[in-house]
């Protein structure tokens, strides 16, 4: 028997053998594929609904693996996660993004910003934090240009550690996005104990907005947000009328698939001065 809950006994079904099966595969293919460089990231473009203009890109981490085929991310990250991998393949997703944004701005001509996404296990080691910083002088980009993008979850377990740490991060000059905003909790009282920069408004949200009841929540996360000093990114954009309602309600941001998904750092030059002209 598999203990789930407290007083909850779960017994294995042929699914779930098999699905530890598969897992226990995924994880041994991953350890290789992080030794062989397997791994890559794409980039997707985050636009300023003022300008029209490119102002960043979000690093996502990319896996084919020569027995399994592509693996997507939403796979292969928890599994990285419980495998004790996930700060190996965080050091490689920092100091490869921030290489790469260095050369990508030089090629577009003007700085840009970099979002990276975290996961909660990854920040509670303090190595981390240092990581970060030779991350940004390797690469010799400015702290100011880094995103860290960290789930409400991390917020609301509120281990006494976390507001220190995003303290510290802070203080390197790197800015706290809190990513998939609006979907899991409730719980707004972390907005005020963080030192929290800008919300992403969960594409749930956005893909949903012609329903009255959508467009509420996605126009009080705005008024919040920008109530508290924050900035507003809506992420999954996918339509023109999406993008409109965005930008009667003074969102920020935006990032989506209307624009480009992600692309490997060899395209973003084309995609940034494409997307810059129109
Ligand atoms: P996320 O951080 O919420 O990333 C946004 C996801 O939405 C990405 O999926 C992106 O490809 C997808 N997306 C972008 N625009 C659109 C759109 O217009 N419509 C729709 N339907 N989807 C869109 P992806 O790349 O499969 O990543 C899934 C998740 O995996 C990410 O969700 C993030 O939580 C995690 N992830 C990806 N890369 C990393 C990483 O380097 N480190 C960590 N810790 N997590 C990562
Ligand atoms: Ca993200
Ligand atoms: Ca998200
Ligand atoms: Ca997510």
């Amino acid at each position: 028997a598999k203990a789930a809950g407290r007083n909850e006994i779960r017994w294995f079904e042929p699914a779930m053998l098999e699905e530890n099966n598969d897992r226990l595969a995924l994880s041994a293919a991953l350890r290789q594929a992080l030794d062989q460089d397997e791994l890559s990231l794409v980039y997707q473009p985050q636009v300023d609904l003022l300008t029209g203009e490119v102002v960043g890109v979000e690093a996502l981490a990319r896996w084919t693996s020569p027995s399994l085929g592509p693996v997507p991310p939403d796979r292969f990250i928890p599994v990285a996660e419980d495998g004790g991998m996930i700060a190996q393949l965080g050091g490689w997703v920092l100091s490869t993004a921030c290489t790469a944004l260095a050369r990508v701005q030089e090629q577009v001509g003007r700085p840009l910003r970099l979002a990276v996404n975290v996961s909660p296990r990854q920040l509670r080691g303090r190595a981390w934090l240092d990581e970060i910083a030779e991350a940004i002088e390797v690469a010799g980009i400015q702290p100011s240009q880094l995103e860290v993008e960290i789930t409400e979850g991390l917020l609301i377990e509120d281990h006494g550690d976390v507001v220190a740490m995003l303290e510290s991060l802070r203080s390197l000059g790197v800015s706290i996005v809190v990513d998939d905003f609006g979907r899991g909790y409730s719980s707004l009282a972390y907005l005020t104990r963080f030192p929290i920069d800008k919300l992403k408004i969960d594409r749930s949200f956005v893909q949903e907005i012609s329903t009255a009841e959508n467009a509420a929540i996605v126009d009080a996360i705005i008024v919040m947000a920008h109530a508290l000093g924050m900035t507003v990114v809506a992420e999954g954009v996918e339509t023109p009328a999406q993008e409109q309602y965005l930008r009667e309600r003074g969102c920020d941001e935006v990032q989506g698939y209307l624009y480009s998904p992600g692309v490997p750092a060899g395209s973003l030059e084309m995609v940034t001065r494409a997307l810059s002209r129109q």
